[in-house]
Parts: structure tokens; C-alpha cells; sequence
């Protein structure tokens, strides 16, 4: 298997129809996430009954979590437009200026990957954000001078899975900063569940926590697992998934129950069986893995971190002891030490 099936990264298929048919477009139908829910909806009501435009929102977590969907919710629900780009694809920033000047009032821009913005592109981004208006320097060298555009008032959604990349002067600048966290397995279950009512497949409840359970807290994961046993379902004949057919399915998917792929294991492994349970640094993990340390920090690290299979320490990554447990190895005295408790909120000892 090249690509991972369970990776949260977007995947060509994601943006096929059927798959954008599966995203909420009102935030009624939006899972889960139930602070940032509910304090969206206090600042949408109030930009609303003032005729404001919403105030700068930075939505912030690992892959697939619906930081798309929320950004397009935002502009739905606040009755207006939404122009959606990414960091990387800003290469200058006149790319940029097309973009905030063609806004009409109170328009959602969406930023993706927002950390990746360049340097120059960022600084255009201040004075729109903060005064509603573009510094375009025109001419060069002695008569070169710099006028003032004034923009339209709008709301820029940005998303980003490193918070701490953002450079301070920009992060300051968003009014709103919300932090979307894994779905526990309930949540995942009514994901699947309405996933499956727009497919038009029988999905048991049984069936919709199996799924639930092995799809990282990840709603693009459990979407993604559900097309795929569907069509596991067609080549056996079963018209309903039930328990039974899904884990087959999922099985034969190398998805394990806890949610778990390959290239989990090989990380998990590589820490306990190569590192005698670590501390490994991230780029030699990486390399173990053959994968971006990139990838390792931004999709693998968080949800073995969040799972309490992996620790960070300031010498790099430890395996804890249930961990160690899960590939049925006894914790080294060494790793045992390493349960959850012993680490801060940072991961640091
Ligand atoms: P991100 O932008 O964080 O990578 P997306 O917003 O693209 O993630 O979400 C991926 C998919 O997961 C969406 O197409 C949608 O179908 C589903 N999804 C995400 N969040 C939710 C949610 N809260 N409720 C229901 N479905 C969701």
C-alpha cells in the first residue's frame, strides 16, 4: 500500500462530489467540537444584529479535523461569500492584493496552511487585517511612493496545523482563535451515521462504532473508511454493514482497532524495538519510516501523542508503557517510567 488510507492529508478522491457532499454546510449539521460550536455561534449572532463584518478567526489542528468545513459554515451562516486559498499557493504578494480587493463586504477569505504564507505576503496581510486597507508601493528607486487602497471589511479565516509556526505579529492580529481537537468515538459514530444516510448504504450502529473506533478521531479518515467498506460490502453481497463487515473490511485495510496503520506501527515500533523505547529524534524517525518528518509531526505524531502512545521529551520522542503493552513487550524499566503522568502538558519532563 503506497498511500496511506487512514492519512488525514486531503487525497484527490476527497474532492470528488460525493465525498463534498458529505461536508456540513450549516453549523447545525457540524459534529462535535462543542466549545468552538458554541462560541462561533455567540460571535456569528453578534456580527450579524451589528452588520459587522466577523471579527479575524484562526482555526488551529491536525488534518482533517473540519477546519475547511468550519471556515465555509462561518461564511454560510454569516449570509456571504467565501474565497478560499492556501499559503503555499500565494506566491506573491500582488496574488494576494487580487485576492482581498476582489472581496465584497464582510466576504470570508479562507487561508489554508496560513504557516506556509512567505514572508512578503504575511506583511500585506497586517495592514488588511488590522485597518481594512492595501500599502502598494508604486515606481522604483527615488520617486518610488506608496499609496493606500482601502478594502472592503471582511473576515479572514486562517487554518493551520502548527499554531506555533505563525509568526507572533500575525497571530495577534486574528480576534478569534479556536482549537479543534480529535472526535471521540460517539461523535465519529453520528459522522459515519449521516456519511452513510447521503450514501444511501445500511450502516448498523454496531457497524458506525466500529468504524468510529478505528478512524484516528478524524471525520476525512472515518469518511474515507466508509466509502472504502462499501465497497468490500458490493464484493461480498452484504447490503448492510454491520460490525462483522466492517471489521473484515478494515482488516483486510490493515487499519487496526485502535485505529492504527503502518505506518503507526513502524514508528511505534521502530521507538520501542530499534530505540529500546527512545528518546528518538524526529528526523531519524523519519528516515526509519521513510517519511517527511513533516508528515511524522503534522498527521502521525498528534494522535499517537493524543492516544498517550508516544511522549515528546526534550531529547526527542519516548514509546510509553502502553505502548509497549499494545505490541505485547514488556516496558524496559527505562520506558515504564514514561506513563503520561510523568510529562507536563508539553510533553517535557
Ligand atoms: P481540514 O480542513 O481540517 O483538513 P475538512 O474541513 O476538509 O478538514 O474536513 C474533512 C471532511 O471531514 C469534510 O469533508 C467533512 O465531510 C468531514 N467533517 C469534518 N468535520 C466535520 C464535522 N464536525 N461534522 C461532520 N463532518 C465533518
Amino acid at each position: 500500500m503506497n498511500e496511506r488510507l487512514i492519512t488525514s492529508l486531503r487525497q484527490p478522491e476527497d474532492s470528488e462530489t460525493e465525498v463534498e457532499s458529505l461536508r456540513p454546510a450549516r453549523l447545525a449539521d457540524y459534529i462535535g467540537q462543542k466549545k468552538v460550536k458554541e462560541n462561533m455561534a455567540v460571535f456569528i449572532r453578534a456580527a450579524l444584529s451589528r452588520g459587522e463584518a466577523l471579527d479575524h478567526v484562526l482555526l488551529f489542528g491536525p488534518p482533517g479535523l473540519g477546519k475547511t468545513t468550519l471556515a465555509g459554515i462561518i461564511a454560510a451562516e454569516l449570509g456571504v461569500n467565501m474565497r478560499a486559498t492556501s499559503g503555499p499557493t500565494i506566491e506573491r504578494p500582488g496574488d494576494l492584493a487580487a485576492l482581498l480587493t476582489a472581496l465584497e463586504p464582510r466576504d470570508v477569505l479562507f487561508i489554508d496552511e496560513i504557516h506556509r504564507l512567505s514572508r512578503t505576503a504575511e506583511e500585506v496581510l497586517y495592514a488588511a487585517m488590522e485597518d481594512c486597507c492595501l500599502d502598494i508601493m508604486i515606481g522604483k528607486g527615488p520617486s518610488a511612493r506608496s499609496i493606500r487602497l482601502a478594502l472592503s471589511p471582511f473576515t479572514l479565516v486562517g487554518a493551520t496545523t502548527r499554531a506555533g509556526m505563525l509568526s507572533s505579529p500575525l497571530r495577534d492580529r486574528f480576534g478569534v482563535n479556536c482549537r479543534l481537537e480529535y472526535y471521540p468515538p460517539e461523535e465519529l459514530v453520528i459522522i459515519v451515521r449521516r456519511a452513510a444516510r447521503i450514501l444511501r448504504l445500511p450502516l448498523t450502529e454496531e457497524g458506525a462504532l466500529e468504524i468510529a473506533r478505528r478512524s484516528r478521531g478524524t471525520p476525512r479518515v472515518a469518511n474515507r473508511l466508509l466509502k472504502r467498506i462499501r465497497d468490500y460490502a458490493l464484493e461480498w453481497g452484504r447490503e448492510t454493514v454491520d460490525a462483522a463487515t466492517a471489521a473484515e473490511a478494515l482488516d483486510r485495510l490493515d487499519v487496526d482497532r485502535r485505529g492504527f496503520d503502518y505506518l503507526d506501527q513502524k514508528v511505534l515500533r521502530a521507538i520501542i524495538e530499534k530505540f529500546d523505547g527512545g528518546p528518538v529524534g524526529l528526523e531519524t524517525l523519519a528516515a526509519m519510516a521513510g517519511e517527511e518528518a513533516d508528515t511524522l509531526e503534522d498527521v502521525v505524531e498528534p494522535f499517537l501523542l493524543q492516544q498517550g502512545f508516544i511522549a515528546r521529551t526534550p531529547r526527542g520522542r519516548v514509546a510509553t508503557a502502553e505502548a509497549c503493552r499494545y505490541f505485547g513487550r514488556p516496558a524496559p524499566e527505562k520506558t515504564g517510567l514514561r506513563e503520561q503522568s510523568f510529562f507536563d502538558e508539553n510533553g517535557t519532563v
